[in-house]
């Protein structure tokens, strides 16, 4: 006994809308606000280190001219002695008190004695941890410049150092005359340094909206081109759905009438030859619907559909063309292989008993046949009505039967 027949297979089935809100989709919307974040703070890192790094060479610039006006400063004294100093007696004692009060406000030697604009001079505290810096950048071969960002009370500043290193008598001694405790400077020591700082409040603000900007855009970018790609995919999916839905019977998954003509014209116009085609027509089936019902009658159809593509290659072709009439076209087929085929199918049909509804039955089927060989150069439109006629003869001979062109 045969199961009971299932839906076809190949049935087509057409969506009506799209669901943006799947599980993978959320998962990938994720991902894109992460890139557009990920493309802000990378945004952000890149223009505020640049701009750190102009600060710093700019403050390296600065730094080193004043370094060699301090050196040539020391030489110039060494050159006319301690007793020739420069230094006039008045801007010595207010750098010695403003030394001793803690190294605040701009620094004395640079805007007074060099002329450096006292907006880029400040000699701030120095207190343990820029000590600490200092030494760390002093205790290479050759003292270097050190950047920091700095959060200061609703400020962020950037600080350029640069140790102050005594290399000259000159220098120890002078500064030894106005540090007012036991310790004493000697050649070599860190006696203070050169610091630029600049706000780069604004400039932060500035560059922290960029990279929002960045990453808002990112992100509308990314969602905008995952609409398309989504839109896309849909439509392809859709018309491939509406494409197979004309071209395919829904009940029995077979290809339809329209798309058995498709077939015909292209094998026409290809001058296919040595193919077979096949009509088959269901014997008495309005008795077995009359009978059992018209959904058994159904479910007959769909069996059958199945009975038949079972004796078949997968590239021959299998279209219901009416109620319970099929097209088979057997390609690439020699005449006598395809007529044992029909013979085979015709068998298979009638062998199975079917348990579709209270009675168990069988079906059988009757086929008319033609070879390309058979009849050249004519149309598939002109095969099929031959191999009609060849139907109409095995019903007239009694069904169950194949009812081949040679007969
Ligand atoms: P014959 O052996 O001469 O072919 O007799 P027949 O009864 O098979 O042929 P006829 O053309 O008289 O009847 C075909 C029947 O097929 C009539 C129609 O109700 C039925 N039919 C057509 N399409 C469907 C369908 O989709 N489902 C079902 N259940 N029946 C269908
Ligand atoms: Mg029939
Ligand atoms: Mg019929």
């Amino acid at each position: 006994m045969y199961p009971h027949a299932k839906q076809a297979p190949a049935q087509a089935t057409y969506r009506q809308k799209m669901n943006w809100f799947r599980p993978k989709y959320i998962v990938v919307y994720c991902l894109i606000i992460i890139a557009g974040i990920g493309a802000g703070v990378l945004t952000y890192k890149h223009n505020l280190n640049n701009h750190l790094t102009i600060v710093t060479g700019e403050a390296d610039a600065l730094l080193a001219v004043t370094n060699s006006y301090v050196s040539l400063y020391s030489e110039m004294r060494e050159q006319l002695g301690e007793g020739s100093s420069p230094v006039p007696a008045s801007f010595r004692a207010e750098a010695v008190e403003r030394f001793n009060s803690g190294y605040t406000g701009e620094s004395h030697f640079l805007t007074q004695m060099v002329g450096m604009p006292a907006r880029f001079v400040s000699t701030a505290p120095v207190d343990d941890d820029m000590r600490a810096t200092l030494n760390k950048m002093s205790s290479g071969p050759v003292a270097t410049v050190h950047s920091d960002i700095l959060e200061t009370d609703n400020q962020t500043i950037v600080r350029t150092m640069y140790p102050s290193i005594a290399t000259h008598q000159t220098c120890v001694d002078c500064h030894n005359q106005m540090l007012n405790s036991t310790d004493t400077w000697e050649i070599g020591d860190v006696m203070g340094a050169y610091v630029v700082e600049r706000s780069i409040q604004s400039t932060k603000e500035r560059y922290f909206f960029i990279a929002a900007m960045v990453g808002c855009l990112s992100t509308l970018m990314l969602l905008f081109g995952f609409v398309l790609v989504r839109f896309y995919s849909d439509l392809k999916l859709r018309s491939a759905e509406l494409k197979k839905m004309a071209h395919s019977d829904p009940l029995t998954g077979c290809l339809n009438r329209r798309a058995l003509d498709n077939r015909s014209n292209a094998l026409t116009k290809n001058s296919r030859k040595n193919t077979a085609i096949l009509v088959l027509d269901i014997d008495h089936f309005k008795s077995i619907n009359d009978t059992h019902g018209h959904e058994v009658g159904d479910k007959v159809l769909v069996w059958f559909a199945r009975a038949v593509r079972s004796q078949l290659r997968s590239g021959d072709v299998l279209a219901r063309v009416g109620g319970e009439e099929f097209v088979v076209y057997l390609l690439d087929t020699p005449e006598t292989v395809a007529h044992s085929v029909a013979e085979r199918i015709c068998r298979r049909v009638a062998s199975e008993t079917l348990d579709f509804g209270a009675t168990p039955f069988s079906v059988t089927v009757s086929i008319g046949g033609v070879h390309t060989s058979r009849v050249p150069n004519a149309s598939f439109k002109k095969y099929s009505k031959l191999a009609d006629e060849f139907l109409y003869k095995a019903k007239a001979a009694g069904r169950n039967r194949v009812v081949w062109s040679s007969a």
